[in-house]
């Protein structure tokens, strides 16, 4: 049932520490972890959590791991399995109620279902841990693995979860209701933001922010080479000249009748505003369209003035918007409502502007090839949207804050919590308001000193809280507080 995954990441510590800015990051967990490692007393660190494939905890995981066992702790990592067809959707059901989405009420069958999965995990865990062992359980699928475990073990337990909601609701109340009795054995909680804590957990609960990895396919430097390969490999750029790696396998796609054949997007040339998500009604992708659409209307209403510079930046600017193609993703029906909409309001534009907009799928079967195309086309754009509706944290936000674009953002709490409205980005109020969007994509499109400022600030602010680095460090503080 349970099963250990093996963690074999090739960049250690001391890669990292060769690049100039992140030589004083990587110093500053060395000293954390000479302070506090001796004092684990080779106990083991267990990781847990439900899938070592997909979502933000298993991308997430690897790096985590393996960078505590290179500073000396003793950490595994282990996934929790499932042989019983409803378990999984009961814990979807759970954690979009925590989300604060209808999820129908949770009964005794369900409780029934959740311990039976969970016990038959810890059974085989229980015959792996020793006493001593601190035993993180990541997300609600695991939670009551960890209450059962130390019934009978003598070890440290705490539940990390990556999501909530800012304020609480009747539906809430209910998943947290379901979860409290398992919740409230642990030693410690971890959550995102301190507005997602449930109240009874206050007492024992700190905050860890999600983290990025900057050398990661993702977030890693590309150079112009690289960066045009990787556009050419995934069928985002026309190929004029011989490229050193061969084409993907899986091609981004772009889609509708609109977009002419000949031409291509014009990543390299064009002011480009990219959103780049899931295709969710609340990323809010459909409004950031329609203020796109504003922003050409304005230039040929003359609310922009011709022969200038702006007006010749706004004339040129496209906006791609970018999503995994749905067929990749079986347990996310809504992916192609929300791409059917969104193509249908795009098929009634006038052909100029379907020409001026992208809406591009991207490969999913290679994570590699995905996280380079992000990478990539985020690289290559001017603004890059978030214009979430709600935001749990939103890592997007944070690729493109380090790559130091300037980043349009919305209150959503998650966005709120890692851009300072006009200091890393800008923050739009109602997400929902085509207007709004289109007077701050003209505001960052007018000022480039503005968007260097701004992404520089965003830069720095990823450095200073998001990095994989500090969150080792922020692990080992609260191991060594247990
Ligand atoms: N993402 C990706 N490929 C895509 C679309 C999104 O790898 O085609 C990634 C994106 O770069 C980010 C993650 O999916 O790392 C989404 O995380 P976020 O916190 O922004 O939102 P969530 O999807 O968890 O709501």
């Amino acid at each position: 049932m349970f099963e250990e995954i093996q963690v074999s990441e090739p960049i250690g510590l001391e890669a990292y520490e060769s690049e100039v800015h992140l030589y004083a990051d990587v110093a500053a967990l060395r000293a954390e972890a000479t302070r506090l490692v001796p004092k684990l007393r080779g106990r083991t660190v267990w990781m847990v959590n439900s899938t070592s494939q997909g979502g933000g905890v298993a991308e997430m995981m690897p790096k985590l791991v393996s960078l505590l066992v290179e500073v000396g702790v003793r950490c595994r990592w282990g996934v929790i399995r499932s042989d019983r067809a409803a378990f999984f959707p009961l814990t979807k059901r759970i954690h979009n109620m925590l989300h604060g989405q209808d999820g129908g009420t949770l009964d005794a069958h369900d409780r029934a279902l959740f311990e039976c999965v969970n016990h038959r995990n810890a059974s085989d865990l229980g015959s792996m841990i020793a006493p001593g062992d601190i035993l993180v359980v990541h997300d609600p699928q695991p939670l009551a693995l960890g209450a059962l475990l130390k019934k009978n073990h003598d070890i440290t337990t705490i539940f990390r979860t990556h999501i909530g909601l800012e304020h609480e609701t009747p539906i809430t109340q209910q998943a947290w209701a379901f979860l409290k009795p398992y919740a409230e054995t642990y030693d410690a909680t971890v959550f995102t933001a301190e507005a997602y804590v449930p109240p009874f957990l206050a007492a024992r609960a700190t905050t860890i922010r999600p983290s990025i990895d900057p050398w990661s396919h993702k977030n890693r430097d590309l150079t112009p080479h690289k960066l045009m390969g990787v556009l050419c490999n995934a069928g985002l750029q026309r190929v004029t000249q011989p490229v050193l790696t061969p084409a993907f396998e899986h091609q981004a796609v772009r889609l509708g009748e609109g977009g002419d054949p000949l031409e291509d997007i014009g990543l390299f040339f064009r002011p480009i505003v990219t959103q780049v998500s899931r295709w969710d009604r609340l990323k809010g992708y459909h409004p950031l369209l329609l203020a796109f659409v504003e922003l050409k209307r304005r230039l040929a209403r003359g609310a922009i003035r011709l022969g200038d510079r702006h007006a010749r930046r706004i004339e040129l600017a496209r906006l791609v918007l970018a999503g995994p193609d749905p067929s990749s993703i079986q347990d996310d029906p809504e992916a192609h409502d929300v791409l059917r909409s969104l193509t249908t309001s795009y098929a009634e534009l006038s052909p100029e502007l379907r020409n001026d907009i992208a809406i591009v799928t991207l490969p999913m079967q290679s994570r590699k090839e995905n996280a380079l195309i992000v990478n990539a086309v985020q690289r290559c754009s001017t603004v890059i949207v978030q214009n979430s509706l709600e935001e749990g944290f939103g890592l997007t936000a944070t690729e493109a804050m380090w790559k130091r674009a300037a980043v349009l953002g919305t209150h959503a709490y998650g966005l709120r919590c890692q851009i300072r409205d006009g200091i890393d980005g800008l923050l739009t109020k109602n997400p929902e308001d085509p207007n709004e969007i289109a007077d701050h994509l003209d505001a960052l499109l007018a000022d480039g000193h503005l968007r260097e400022l701004m992404g520089n600030a965003a830069q720095r602010r990823v450095h200073a809280e998001s990095l994989v680095f500090s969150q080792v460090a922020a692990w080992l503080r609260l191991f060594d507080a247990l």
